[in-house]
């Protein structure tokens, strides 16, 4: 893979949530392809095998994790592994989330309750899981990917941007929590990015949402992943709680 970005992460070990497909396969390829040690965290095991595989064919290093964000003890126990296996956590990325979409009247108890559940409380208990070995470590960098949702809203996602106007809330205050230690606490808020997540939208809607893009398309995965690189890296060393948009000028 030819990077966009140079920046060296080796020597640091990266933890990523979602890994399996979509913005988070791409986000953990490309922390490998910088040097990284990257835990790929997923509910899909076949597909989480596929992430890894790819990673560890381009030279890479890589661990699987079957863990779903949700469950707070496999969360423990997972960056406990991580930090057995590589003797620390640099980098957590929390990536994992879904949308349940629905109007606020037909918005059903579990649609709500999922969303909040992976997006939200997912990212809170990974972000909590992580703070202890980086504030030992004195230093850690967390990149949690929030929407463009959370911050103008959307209708039909009472859910997903309340869960993501969340994240943006626990970005700010874990980065003032974890300063101190120097931890860095950073968000990205991509717009339209071409995935799975966003084909379920099918082509109508596609073509209406491009054309409120002002950059005139959707972004691809890579600029989410580059985006993250840069929060990730020593380039960002004075950058904390701070909410990076990727999304064409959508939110300009
Ligand atoms: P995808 O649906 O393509 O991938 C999401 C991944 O997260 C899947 O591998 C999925 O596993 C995994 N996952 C779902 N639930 C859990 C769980 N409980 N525990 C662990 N892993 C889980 O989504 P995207 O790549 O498009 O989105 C990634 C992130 O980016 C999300 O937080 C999303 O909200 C955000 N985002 C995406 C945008 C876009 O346009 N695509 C725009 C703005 C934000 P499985 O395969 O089993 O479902």
């Amino acid at each position: 893979m030819t990077s966009r970005i140079a920046t060296d992460l080796t020597g640091k070990t990266a933890l990523v949530t979602g890994a399996a497909r979509g913005l988070g396969r791409c986000i953990a390829l490309s922390l490998a392809a910088a040097g990284a040690k990257v835990a790929c965290i997923d509910v899909n095991t076949d597909t989480l095998a596929e992430t890894v595989g790819a990673i560890r064919e381009a030279g890479g290093t890589a661990e699987p994790f079957a863990c779903d964000v949700t469950q707070s003890e496999r969360v423990n126990e997972t960056v406990d592994a991580v930090v057995q296996l590589w003797g620390k956590l640099d980098i957590l990325v929390n990536n994992a989330g879904i949308t349940r979409d629905n109007v606020i009247v037909r918005m059903k108890d579990e649609q709500w309750d999922a969303v909040l559940n992976i997006n939200l409380r997912g990212t809170f208990l990974f972000t909590r899981a992580a703070a202890r070995p980086m504030m030992k470590a004195r230093g850690g960098r967390i990149v949690n990917i929030a929407s463009v949702s959370g911050l103008m809203g959307n209708p039909g996602q009472v859910n997903y941007s309340a869960s993501k106007a969340g994240v943006i809330g626990l970005t700010r205050t874990i980065a003032r929590e974890l300063a101190g230690r120097n931890v860095r606490v950073n968000a990205v808020a991509p717009g339209f990015i071409a995935t799975d997540m966003t084909a379920a939208l099918g082509e109508d809607i596609l073509q209406e949402v491009r054309k409120q893009i002002p950059l005139g398309r959707m972004g691809e995965p890579q600029d989410v992943a580059d985006a993250v690189l840069f929060l990730a890296s020593d380039a960002a060393s004075f950058i904390t709680g701070h909410v990076l948009t990727v999304d064409g000028g959508l939110t300009a």
